[in-house]
C-alpha cells in the first residue's frame, strides 16, 4: 500500500503541503480533488522522488519514496503520468512508449510483451504506432501518456489531471481505460479537478485545499457531501 504520513513540503518559506496523511490500498482507485494550486502536483512530484519533503514520510509497500532517486521509485513499482502529458511530440508513439520502459531496458522480451499489453488496452494506438505523438488528438495523446507510464510495469500509477483539456466524451474514454488498468491489478492515485468523472471511477477520495487534506471518505460520501458538491461538482 501507499502510506503518506504527516508529509510537509516547502518551496523556500512557502509551505505547499502541510501534514498530509493519505493511503492507497492495493487494488484501489483513490481520487485527490483539489483546485489549481492546492498542491496536487507537488504531492505527485514528491511521491516520484523529484521533490524532497521537509518532513514526514511516504512509502510504497514499506519502501521509502522520498529518499532515493526517481528511477528507484519507478523500479520499485511507482510510475507517474504527469500533468500536461509531457510526450516527445516529434517521436513516434511507439518510441514514446519504449521510453517508459527505461528501467527495464535490459529486458527486451518483457518490454515487447508490455507493448502488446498496452496496445490491447488502447487499441486506438495500434494504427498510430508509427505516427509522431504530437500529431494525435488530445485524448489519444493522454492514452499514450498513460500507456508510457504502464510500460514501467507499475503497481501504483500516479495520474495527474488526465482529463485536462479533453472533451467530456473523451474524458469518459480515458477514465474507462483507467478502470481497465485498475482491473488488471494496478492501484491508482488520481489527481483531478474534474470531480464528477473522477468520483465516478474512484473507490475513495481526499480533498486537498491550500496544501492540507480537509476531507476524505468513500466515493458515495464525497459525491453527496455539500462542500464537494458546491466546490467541485458545481451544484
Ligand atoms: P495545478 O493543477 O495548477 O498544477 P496543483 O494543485 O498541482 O495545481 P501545485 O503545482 O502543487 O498545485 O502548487 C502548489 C503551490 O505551490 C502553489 O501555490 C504554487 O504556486 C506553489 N509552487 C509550485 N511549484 C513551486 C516552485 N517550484 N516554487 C515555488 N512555489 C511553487
Amino acid at each position: 500500500m501507499l502510506e503518506i504520513r504527516d508529509l510537509n513540503v516547502k518551496y523556500g518559506h512557502f509551505t505547499a503541503l502541510r501534514g498530509v496523511n493519505l493511503t492507497v490500498q492495493s487494488g484501489e482507485i483513490v481520487v485527490l480533488l483539489g483546485a489549481n494550486g492546492a498542491g496536487k502536483s507537488t504531492l505527485f512530484r514528491t511521491l516520484s522522488g523529484l521533490q524532497r519533503p521537509s518532513g514526514g514520510s511516504a512509502t510504497w509497500n514499506g519502501r521509502s519514496l522520498t529518499t532515493g532517486r526517481p528511477e528507484v521509485n519507478v523500479a520499485n513499482g511507482v510510475a507517474q503520468c504527469p500533468e500536461g502529458r509531457l510526450l516527445f511530440p516529434e517521436l513516434s508513439v511507439e518510441k514514446n512508449l519504449r521510453l517508459g520502459a527505461f528501467v527495464h531496458r535490459r529486458d527486451a522480451s518483457g518490454t515487447a510483451r508490455e507493448l502488446e499489453r498496452v496496445y490491447e488496452l488502447f487499441p486506438a494506438l495500434v494504427e498510430k504506432r508509427g505516427a509522431p505523438a504530437g500529431s494525435l488528438s488530445g485524448g489519444q495523446q493522454q492514452m499514450v501518456a498513460i500507456a508510457r507510464a504502464l510500460m514501467a510495469r507499475p503497481q501504483l500509477l500516479l495520474l495527474d489531471e488526465p482529463s485536462l483539456g479533453l472533451a467530456p466524451l473523451v474524458v469518459e474514454q480515458v477514465f474507462q481505460a483507467v478502470q481497465r488498468v485498475n482491473a488488471e491489478g494496478v492501484s491508482v492515485l488520481l489527481a483531478e479537478q474534474n470531480a464528477f468523472a473522477a468520483l465516478g471511477i474512484a473507490h475513495r477520495g481526499y480533498v486537498l485545499e491550500g496544501g492540507q487534506i480537509t476531507l476524505d471518505g468513500p466515493q458515495q460520501a464525497l459525491m453527496t457531501d455539500d462542500r464537494v458538491r458546491s466546490a467541485y461538482l458545481g451544484v
